[in-house]
């Protein structure tokens, strides 16, 4: 059984629903599909759940929302008109206006993007239509409730040939509508992949899978064709994003393989993501490159440091104290620097730093402000010899000056700290050294 979720470009207009329902029918094992709401068309369309934020935000502020809404009606009648103008649209649209007008959650007006894209692509399909709130369980503090949610949609779904659920939603211990954050049709995919137990979890989106490198950087990145769950993490914090974040331990956690594919060339075989990685010919010794800016260095030196005992735990603690998570923390015998995102010190370095000096007493503090991190990650980096030698042979001939360099014990990646203006530079320098391609 495969269980396929497409986003919302392969979703935002009845052409495309038609699409993802030759996708469907071309193979008899998608049997459970989620989707998500109606996404752009084109450059500066709007997305449906974008709207129907809007739509909640007049309300609130008591602005009549009717050409908001009529925007939304607009694109789902225009999707029914396409897949079967006989469907009754206007009886669920009038249904959402009319509770509109007497008083509406935001999270249940939000998941109406979702709601209406399932109804219309099951009706095309003659699917089964199973609401995502007869299934997917959250409990009183918010949070997911796994198990509630794997034995109601075990019970549900057992019978079931085949059904489209939409994704974004479930319900809350209230019973009322309750959505994931943004972009949660992933994790609605994942939940049904991991709680059904298919084989794989198709994530179908409008890129033929991973790149290696951001294709703002690199023209023409080359494709990843297979990626481990542990690259994919490493990769995705440095900004490299295709899935929601959540949606990767359903999945990862019963050991089923993610297929990412494109709805716009289905024949691509896309990038598959699993806790093993295969081996292809054309494997290169690193996976991919990303890089992110904007970090900071607090860098200590104090003579002695290393005779000192907890002398880091006192410095971490100011950290825990002010409720900052940092990145990296590399050392030496009398030296260390911590690297932490400046989002994350926002209004309160002058504390740390005065609180560091207080209960430190280092001898120096310093502090380098627009720090990028790169990550150079790959599986297959792990005991090969030389690799770290070409990464930073490539800096250096770029001319890009290393603040830190960092390599995970589990040698599947590593970071250096450049300057935010080096980003691109490295980025370059790094893929290209992999990657002898003349075409840049
Ligand atoms: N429609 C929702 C959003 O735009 C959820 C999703 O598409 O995954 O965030």
């Amino acid at each position: 059984m495969i269980a396929s979720k497409f986003g919302g470009t392969s979703t935002s207009s009845g052409e495309q629903l038609k699409k993802v329902a030759d996708i469907i029918h071309a193979d008899k094992n998608r049997q459970f599909i989620v989707v998500s709401a109606p996404g752009k068309r084109f450059d500066g369309d709007n997305k449906v759940t974008d709207l129907l934020y809007l739509c909640h935000a007049h309300l609130t502020y008591s602005v009549p929302f009717d050409q908001v809404f009529n925007m939304i009606e607009e694109r789902f009648r225009d999707i029914s008109k396409v897949l079967d103008p006989n469907f009754d649209i206007d009886l669920y649209l009038s249904t959402i206006r009319s509770k509109l007008n007497k008083g509406i959650s935001l999270d249940y007006l939000v998941s109406r993007g979702e709601y209406l894209n399932a109804l219309l692509l099951a009706n095309y399909l003659g699917f089964e239509f199973v609401d995502a709130k007869e299934i997917i369980y959250f409990k009183m503090d918010g949070s997911l409730d796994y198990e509630k949610t794997r034995k109601l949609m075990n019970e549900r779904l057992k019978n079931v040939k085949n059904a489209v659920i939409p994704g974004f939603y479930g319900v809350s211990a209230l019973g009322d509508i309750k959505t994931f954050s943004r972009g949660g049709s992933d994790i609605t995919g994942s939940l049904v992949a991991s709680c059904m137990g298919a084989s794989v979890y198709e994530n179908w989106t409008d890129v033929s899978g991973f790149l290696m490198a951001d294709p703002r950087i690199i023209k023409n990145p080359k494709k990843i064709r297979y990626i481990t769950y542990r690259e994919l993490r490493e990769l995705s914090y440095m900004g490299a994003s295709v899935l929601h974040d959540e949606a990767i331990y359903p999945v990862r956690n019963a050991n089923i393989p993610i297929n990412i594919r494109n709805t716009n060339h289905p024949d691509d075989p896309g990038t598959i993501i699993a806790n093993e990685r295969e081996k292809s010919e054309d494997d290169l010794p690193i996976t991919g490159v990303a890089g992110r800016k904007d970090f900071t260095i607090i860098a200590l030196q104090k003579f002695y440091m290393n005779s000192e005992v907890g002398y880091v735990r006192r410095i971490l603690s100011i950290l825990e104290m002010y409720d900052i998570t940092f990145e990296n923390i590399p050392s030496g015998i009398d030296t260390v620097s911590i690297v932490i995102d400046n989002a994350k010190l926002n209004g309160k370095l002058e504390k740390v730093l005065s609180e560091i000096e207080r209960t430190c007493a280092p001898d120096s503090i310093n502090v380098y402000k627009n720090i990028a991190l790169v990550a150079v990650v790959g599986q297959n980096m792990a005991f090969s010899i030389g690799i770290a030698g070409r990464v930073f042979t490539a800096l250096g001939n770029a001319g890009v000056n290393l603040r830190v360099i960092d390599q995970g014990s589990s040698e599947i990646n590593i970071i250096v700290g450049i300057s935010d203006d080096d980003l691109e530079k490295a980025i370059k320098a790094i893929y290209y050294e992999f990657n002898k391609t003349t075409d840049r």
